[in-house]
């Protein structure tokens, strides 16, 4: 039987905890085909990325067209896209292609604090991406850069969420995990209309590399396979959890989270 295919738009991670490698193990361990339109290759291991090449917005464009115009894709996220460029050739083709389902993932950084995105490049995904966006997710780092609001508790979090909401995407998942010192990590979804509180427990971890990107890929696979918005979100939160459970040291500094459970 044929499965349900979700394309990630996203890049490469050499020590295989976040980006690309990160995405298809999820689709794989969701019963989902994953396509690849690689934006950039990193070099990078536990302790950060040393760097990264961009591929050439037109191979992006390419690969993009390539897999939807003969496979189907029922579902597509973006991660890390690295430069405006490859931000805008990713919209245009995304209104030339049908696509399901978009969830925009908006990586600036890693966690180890380097740059995914040249430095413009932020604003073309705020304005050339959300608005095609289904659903977007970012951590709270990227909503202070997008909104300029700091989030430092559940008023502010509603207040943020309305800020990005007024970028266009139908829905915006404010992901609260990186709040310190609450006992909880509460998950804040909603499309305007409904608010959606998801909460669940803080492990305390080092190793939660790739977590974000594992997380996206999970709610693009739930959407691959029909889900609703809200049902893909839950899902996609209990996987995570049991990911961040269960990651692992590997190399001297930030192991990722886990695939094997
Ligand atoms: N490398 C790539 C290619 C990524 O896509 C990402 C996150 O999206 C990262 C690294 C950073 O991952 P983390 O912030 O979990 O360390």
């Amino acid at each position: 039987m044929t499965p349900p295919t979700a394309l990630t738009i996203a890049g490469s991670d050499s020590g295989g905890g976040a980006g690309i490698q990160a995405d298809l193990r999820t689709f794989f361990a969701h019963g989902v085909h994953g396509l690849v339109a690689l934006t950039a290759v990193t070099v990078q291991n536990s302790l950060g990325v040393q760097g990264f090449t961009e591929i050439p917005a037109d191979v992006v464009t390419a690969q993009i067209k390539a897999v939807a115009s003969d496979m189907g894709v029922n579902a597509a996220k973006t991660g890390m896209l690295a430069t405006a460029e490859i931000i805008r050739a990713v919209a245009k083709t995304l209104d030339e292609v049908e696509v399901g389902s978009l969830v925009v993932d908006p990586v600036a950084a890693s966690m180890t604090g380097h740059a995914l995105l040249r430095e413009d490049a932020l604003e073309a995904i705020r304005t050339e991406l959300f608005p095609r966006a289904t659903l977007i997710t970012p951590n709270l780092d990227e909503v202070r850069l997008l909104t300029g609001i700091s989030v430092v508790d559940a008023a502010s979090q509603r207040s943020a969420a309305e800020a990005l909401l007024e970028f266009g995407s139908r829905w915006v998942l404010v992901k609260g995990g990186h709040l310190v010192g609450t006992p909880e990590c509460v998950d804040l979804l909603t499309d305007g209309r409904e608010y959606r509180e998801l909460s669940g427990p803080r492990y305390e971890t080092e190793n939660t590399h790739g977590g974000g990107d594992t997380m996206a890929s999970a709610i693009t696979s739930s959407l691959a396979k029909g889900a609703s918005i809200p049902d893909a979100v839950a899902a996609g939160k209990k996987f995570i959890e049991r990911c961040v459970a269960e990651g692992y040291s590997l190399g001297a500094g930030v192991g990722p989270v886990s695939p094997f459970w």
